[in-house]
């Protein structure tokens, strides 16, 4: 099963991730802010993941990496 791992840190909360990915399963956590006042993105549903790297290829900061 794919891998992804979302750096926190260095998310702004754009969104652009959750945008990219096609099984719409990466939303922004609300309920969390990080360090800079962004909520982070976050993969609701890791198991869904196919690995496709959409996210990580559409993140501006490269907070997104796929392990396949
Ligand atoms: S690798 Fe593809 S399927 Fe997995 S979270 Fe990223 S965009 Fe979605
Ligand atoms: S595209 Fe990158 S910076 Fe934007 S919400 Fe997703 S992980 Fe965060």
């Amino acid at each position: 099963m794919p891998k992804i791992t979302i750096d926190e840190a260095v998310c702004k909360g754009c969104g652009l991730c959750a945008n990219a990915c096609p099984l719409h399963i990466i939303a922004l956590d609300g309920g969390r802010l990080n360090a800079k006042g962004y909520h982070p993105a976050r993969l609701a549903h890791p198991e869904k993941c196919v690995g496709c790297s959409s996210c990580a290829t559409m993140c501006p900061d490269t907070a997104i990496t796929v392990e396949k």
